[in-house]
């Protein structure tokens, strides 16, 4: 790869032409966050194709588009409190990062061993400020809460009571949600904890453990 910027500008050009992805916003972050510097050493030159690609301990990055898309759900506006669910190699938590300042990006991975490299690979790409916790994210993250958005970058049967409750009222919770077959379901909290469903496109992301 010569020019990563010139590839990445490149990629971003081909996702703007797909429909929903109209965010300009959530395109410009799409372009300043390194793909390359998250994917693993000899994935590189696959690191501005619109596909995801493995991170070790059978996980992956989510392709670009999808990555976008989630984005775009989220309506993420500067300021925000965001708690992820699934931090893998971290670059998603960038793109959030981006978006709403990375001190306000709260990811749990299970796997120590990503969490760690994550961590690492977010503060030599400057979001250092991302805050990174192994475990298990069915949890959620209770210290930081309230979260004005939530959203899980593994597949679960159901919302995550805890990643629910840790939403405030009026706030966004999104993730792929199925046994197998996965829809993208982004919901809004209610005052009293239920939520206002809405269904988006089949997904097919890796099971939450
Ligand atoms: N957003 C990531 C995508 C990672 S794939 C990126 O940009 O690379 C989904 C991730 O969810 C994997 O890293 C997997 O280990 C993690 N995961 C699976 N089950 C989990 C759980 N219960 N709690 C936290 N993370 C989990």
């Amino acid at each position: 790869m010569n020019d990563p910027a010139r590839d990445r500008a490149a990629l971003v050009d081909r996702l703007r032409s797909r429909e929903r992805l109209d965010d300009e916003r959530v395109l410009d972050a799409l372009e300043t966050v390194p793909r390359h510097e998250f994917v693993p050493e000899e994935r590189r030159d696959r690191a501005y194709v619109d596909s995801p690609l493995p991170i070790g301990e059978e996980q992956t990055i989510s392709a670009p588009h999808m990555v976008a898309i989630m984005a775009t759900l989220l309506e993420l506006q500067p300021g925000d409190r965001v708690l992820e669910i699934g931090t893998g190699c971290g670059y998603h938590a960038a793109v959030t990062a981006e978006l709403v300042g990375a001190e306000n990006v709260y990811s749990v991975e299970y796997h120590d061993s990503l969490a760690q490299a994550a961590r690492e690979r977010l503060a030599a790409t400057g979001y250092g400020d991302v805050s990174v916790r192994p475990g298990d994210g069915k949890q959620g993250w209770a210290d930081h809460a309230p979260y004005d958005r939530a959203y899980l970058t593994c597949a679960a049967p159901e919302f995550p009571r805890a990643v629910v409750e840790q939403t405030r009222p009026g706030g966004l919770v999104l993730a792929p949600i199925g046994n197998g077959r996965q829809r993208l379901v982004r919901a809004r909290r209610r005052a009293d904890g239920s939520l206002e469903r809405e269904t988006h496109g089949a997904v097919r992301f890796v099971p939450l453990q």
